[in-house]
């Protein structure tokens, strides 16, 4: 199995682009907001911050580029991402518009309701700056997250960044983020659709597979990505754990550790970012699936979406004493 498929840690940070938000979580369950109710935060939250948080966390090299407010939510997000190794030097902070946010209650069933602030705040008022040229000129690599793509903002930095970087011989990684049935804009179906063909490796979950693919049934999707030029899937599969499926014919499969979930929000995440860095780091794919499936666990075992994100040192612990789930 090829160790070093993607570009090495020495070459650049990783980068990801996109929202920047805090998350505000009911302590009930229930449904929604329309009582008044006990909830705790503001967290760090933010799908594509949450993969680098965790990405530095364990000690890959990590940049962000994004954008808070100038109020105390933006300035959590942004001393978290630092505490966790992340480079900052490409979040914007934006004089006029708030930091994103949502705030989340879980329904008795698992599902969530929401309320967001998103496409009206800081959090999609980014774009080509000075300092993320610098940025990207030195990166190595390039993570993105589906959910980024519905904003403008991060479609355009996006669109850029991939020539840069893979000009300089940086590398792709794509988590598609988008529920199967979800319709997506033309411009950002053609732009997602794209970036599938480019990456060197996919991230998705469950039917994300098939979404990203275009085909039907999971052996057909693999075949259909490896023929776009995909070289390596990760597909995760929840408390059922994960699978590498490598261009060569290689499989892995990692199951899930036993842990008593609180707050499901970031296993995905949490499970990329570490799985990036370490292939990064050189790591073999059964190692590095061993790290995502330790920080996608221990995540859900806190309330918060990166509240559980771990160094090495804390996922090693982790991996000794907790058991697989069989
Ligand atoms: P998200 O809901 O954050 O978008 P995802 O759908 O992208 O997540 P999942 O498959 O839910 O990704 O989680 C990624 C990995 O994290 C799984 O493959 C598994 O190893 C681990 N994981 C997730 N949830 C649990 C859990 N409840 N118990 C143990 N491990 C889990
Ligand atoms: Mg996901």
């Amino acid at each position: 199995m090829n160790a070093t498929l993607l570009a090495p840690d020495s070459l650049g940070p990783t980068v990801c682009i996109g929202e920047i938000l805090v998350e505000i979580v009911a302590t009930t369950n229930g449904n929604g907001f329309l009582n008044a109710q006990p909830l705790v935060g503001p967290f760090p939250s933010g799908a594509p911050a949450i993969f680098i948080d965790q990405c530095g966390r364990i000690g890959g090299n990590a940049a962000m580029i994004g954008a808070v407010g100038d109020d105390d939510f933006g300035r959590v997000n942004i001393e978290r991402l630092k505490r966790d190794g992340v480079d900052v030097s490409a979040i914007s902070v934006d004089p006029e518009f708030p930091t994103g946010s949502a705030f989340v209650r879980y329904r008795e069933d698992g599902s969530r309701d929401f309320v967001f602030n998103i496409a009206k705040s800081a959090a999609a008022r980014f774009g080509w700056t000075h300092e993320v040229r610098n940025l990207i000129e030195r990166s190595g690599h390039l993570h993105v997250m589906g959910s980024a793509l519905s904003m403008h903002s991060a479609r355009e930095v996006i669109s850029q960044t991939v020539d840069i970087l893979k000009a300089r011989g940086g590398t792709l990684s794509v988590d598609p983020n988008i529920r199967k049935e979800l319709k997506l804009s033309e411009e950002t179906e053609r732009l997602f659709a794209k970036l599938v063909r480019m990456a060197d490796l996919l991230l998705p979950s469950g039917e994300e597979l098939e979404r990203a693919a275009g085909v039907e049934g999971e052996a057909e999707a693999i075949a259909k990505l490896f023929e776009f030029g995909v070289r390596e899937i990760v597909l995760k599969r929840g408390v059922d754990g994960a699978t590498y499926f490598g261009w060569d014919g290689a499989r892995v499969d990692e199951a899930a550790f036993a842990v008593a979930e609180v707050d499901p929000t970031g296993a995905g995440d949490c499970f990329g970012g570490a799985y990036v860095a370490c292939r990064r780091l050189g790591m073999d794919p059964r190692q590095a699936l061993t790290y995502g499936a330790a920080a996608g666990a221990r995540n859900v075992t806190v309330r918060g979406p990166m509240e559980g994100a771990g160094t090495r040192a804390e996922l090693d612990t982790f991996i000794a004493q907790t058991r697989k789930r069989s």
